[in-house]
């Protein structure tokens, strides 16, 4: 997440700014609250946002920001994060709105910019007949997370459709592009061991076959309906909040140790699926904190469980 620790953090976002401003077809900001950009509505402020538009314009960012020694972490949609109260202290590079496009090349080849919305590639993939993404239907955030998170439901992965990443490798004062394949990229559950905290996904190639658009739209439709059935979609949250120990889900053992409905402040364990905590008003990230501690410790007590976290937290480590 974090990779350059600058001499001088602060001179190093000064300079940034004023090397960038006015110089970007995209955007840079200052001094944002990152609640806005976050599912969960939390987050403090970042010292800089910046959103590059095209891939161009992101090579000379990052080329920037590594000769300004500033630390960056990169957020698609914000939608499998806990964003400290005190915000990140460096530069948060956003992909989307400005790295989406997409295009058909081969034969259910199709070349896609890492900050396209995961739900709005999969329509446009109904649009041309190419499926093998429906089981992903309505999981929030960009496509860069969704490889980055190997995200997945319905026992198919983001990996089982990824035929090679095309990513930005920043590196100490170094800056490479490379294409890994999927073997390269390491799949796991919920993890893409070969894709490092300095690394930027940039662009996606994925495997689709053709298939007839009306049962693609009846699958995505089903899997939208049990969504919505079971996760609290219309309450801001991260998601499931924890990994599903081997064997089991987190949700059915959270939900067996009494805690559906437990609150600290406005954080709220889902009454609807318990591995959610929901932002119930105006919850700090420090309320999910001790929730999630307390959740944590009553089901290793109860069930002795260890359970681990799957969202990412950022700004919480020394000096940020
Ligand atoms: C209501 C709800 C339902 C959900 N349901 C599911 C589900 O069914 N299955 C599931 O797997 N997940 C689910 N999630 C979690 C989340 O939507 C996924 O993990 C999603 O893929 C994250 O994408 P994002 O763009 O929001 O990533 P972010 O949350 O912005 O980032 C996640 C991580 O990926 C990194 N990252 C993001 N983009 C890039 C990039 N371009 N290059 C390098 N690193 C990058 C970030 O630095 C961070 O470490 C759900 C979340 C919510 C809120």
């Amino acid at each position: 997440m974090v990779t350059v620790r600058g001499k001088d953090a602060t001179r190093g976002i000064d300079n940034l700014y004023r090397r960038l401003h006015g110089r970007l077809r995209g955007q840079i900001l200052r001094d944002v609250p990152l609640s806005g950009y976050t599912s969960f509505r939390i987050g403090g402020p970042a010292d800089l946002v910046v959103a590059p538009k095209g891939q161009e314009e992101l090579v000379l960012v990052c080329q920037a920001l590594l000769e300004e020694g500033c630390r960056f972490t990169v957020l698609g949609k914000g939608s499998n994060v806990l964003v400290s109260d005190s915000g990140y202290r460096g530069v948060v590079i956003l992909l989307t709105p400005g790295l989406k496009r997409s295009r058909i090349k081969g034969e259910g080849e199709v070349y896609v910019e890492s900050g396209c919305l995961l739900n709005r590639l999969i329509t446009w993939c109904m649009a041309h007949g190419l499926a093998g993404m429906e089981e992903l239907s309505g999981i929030p955030g960009t496509l860069g997370g969704a490889v980055r998170m190997n995200a997945g439901a319905h026992g198919r992965y983001m990996g089982d459709v990824v035929g090679s990443v095309k990513v930005l490798k920043l590196e100490g004062e170094q800056m490479v592009e490379q294409e890994l394949t999927a073997e390269e990229v390491g799949f796991g559950y919920r993890k893409s061991t070969g894709i490092g905290d300095g690394d930027i996904i940039y662009e996606v190639k994925l495997k689709l076959y053709n298939e007839d658009k009306e049962r693609i739209r009846a699958k995505r439709e089903m899997y939208l309906a049990w969504k919505r059935e079971r996760q609290p979609l219309n309450r801001p949250s991260a998601g499931s909040i924890f990994l599903n120990p081997p064997g089991v889900s987190a949700g059915e053992v959270i939900e067996r140790c009494g805690l559906k409905g437990a609150r600290e402040g406005d954080a709220l364990v889902s009454p609807k699926h318990a591995n959610f905590i929901v932002n119930a008003g105006r919850a700090t990230a420090e309320e999910v904190l001790r929730l999630m501690k307390r959740i944590k410790e009553e089901v290793f007590r109860r069930e002795g469980i260890k359970l681990q976290e799957e969202i990412k937290l950022i700004g919480f480590g020394e000096g940020e």
